[in-house]
């Protein structure tokens, strides 16, 4: 039973930590929930670690730095080795049909290429040329996107539905969220990679985990493993069960185990989150517009109109044209014609 306790352990750990990475990126109030502990903590931690560990999150957090995307190929690296070293040759032993075996690799070349055009295109951000072209895009709402606002920091009139990046120094059109795992500003150009690679992520997840439960699952049925028997810590003759099974198979295959603790949790996540920007993307919203409030219940916001074909209490975002228009705005964005010829 300890082998399993440790497991659902080891899983529960790996959740809460991934979840709180990705809370605490991207909810204000949680990060100064985090820094008022940190405030009464300062007493008992002297200052020069304070500061130490100050410059540390400062840097992490609030530069642009490829920290993050050392971490994320460290460990894609570190799951991909693994697959490669164990669970392929295993897998061809058991007979596994080699194109299911083959498919990861082909996710994770998808992945890498759209990982690296998320991190190297630009997110659409609004210089003094483009600007003009940037404030014909999309109407202003008056509530949160006031006509005539200029950025305090660039200087720069306030395209609709543009926010200006803290960590990047500039504004950009359709801004979405900084994502410190690709080092840059997810905003109207970008975010159709964004969301392919996502999605190429999270199944090069599941495609990992299902093989590797396969494995495991075809490697008891070819064994024979739940037919025999052991003799349990009173000298009884006990048949195999599965706690028993699962304690074996941790013991045989510890890396194996651990690897699909990591791709399960990964995997549900990033469904979750792809699901959650999918939504976005159908409903025409960006996650800076969707933090900043839920408008659609007020009958007296300018933000929201009310069809009156439509049944009471359901209202639309402004620019929401439709779920297959929606979707052509990410995938086909406006781009001003000098950089198309640029390109
Ligand atoms: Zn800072
Ligand atoms: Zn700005
Ligand atoms: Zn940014």
């Amino acid at each position: 039973m300890d082998f399993l306790v440790l497991f659902l352990f080891y899983l529960a750990f790996l959740l809460i930590g991934v979840a709180m990475i990705c809370i605490f990126t991207k909810n204000q109030r949680l990060k100064s929930l985090v820094l008022g502990g940190a405030q009464v903590c300062s007493c008992i931690i002297p200052q020069c670690l304070q500061r130490a560990a100050q410059r540390l999150l400062h840097q992490l957090f609030h530069t642009r730095n490829p920290s993050f995307i050392v971490l994320h190929l460290l460990l894609q690296g570190l799951v991909y080795a693994e697959y490669t070293l164990e669970i392929f040759g295993y897998c061809q032993e058991l007979e596994f049909y080699l194109p299911y075996l083959l498919l990861p690799y082909l996710l994770l070349g998808v992945n890498l290429v759209f990982f690296t055009l998320t991190c190297s295109a630009n997110p659409g951000i609004i210089n003094k040329t483009n600007e003009s072209f940037f404030l014909q895009v999309y109407r202003f709402d008056d509530v949160m996107f006031p006509e005539n606002s200029r950025c305090f920091t660039c200087g720069l009139r306030k395209p609709a539905r543009s926010k200006h990046c803290r960590v990047c120094d500039h504004c950009v059109h359709r801004f979405d969220h900084h994502c410190i795992w690709v080092n840059n500003c997810i905003g109207a150009w970008n975010t159709r990679y964004f969301l392919i690679y996502l999605l190429t992520l999270a199944a090069s997840a599941a495609t990992i985990a299902i093989l590797s439960a396969a494995f495991l699952v075809q490697l008891v049925a070819v064994s024979d493993l739940y037919q025999e028997t052991y003799i349990d810590d009173f000298g009884h003759l006990q048949s195999v069960d599965t706690v028993f099974l699962i304690q074996y198979l941790f013991l045989a295959f510890p890396r194996i185990i651990f690897l699909l603790g990591f791709v399960m949790v990964l995997s549900l996540l990033l469904a979750g989150y792809l699901c959650f920007l999918l939504y976005l993307a159908a409903t025409n919203q960006t996650t800076n517009e969707w933090y900043k409030g839920d408008w659609t219940w007020c009958q007296n916001c300018p933000m929201v109109t009310w069809s009156p074909s439509a049944e009471p209490h359901i209202c639309q975002n402004i620019h929401s044209h439709g779920f297959w228009s929606n979707l052509r705005e990410i995938f086909l964005p406006a781009i001003p014609c000098y950089e198309k010829k640029k390109k």
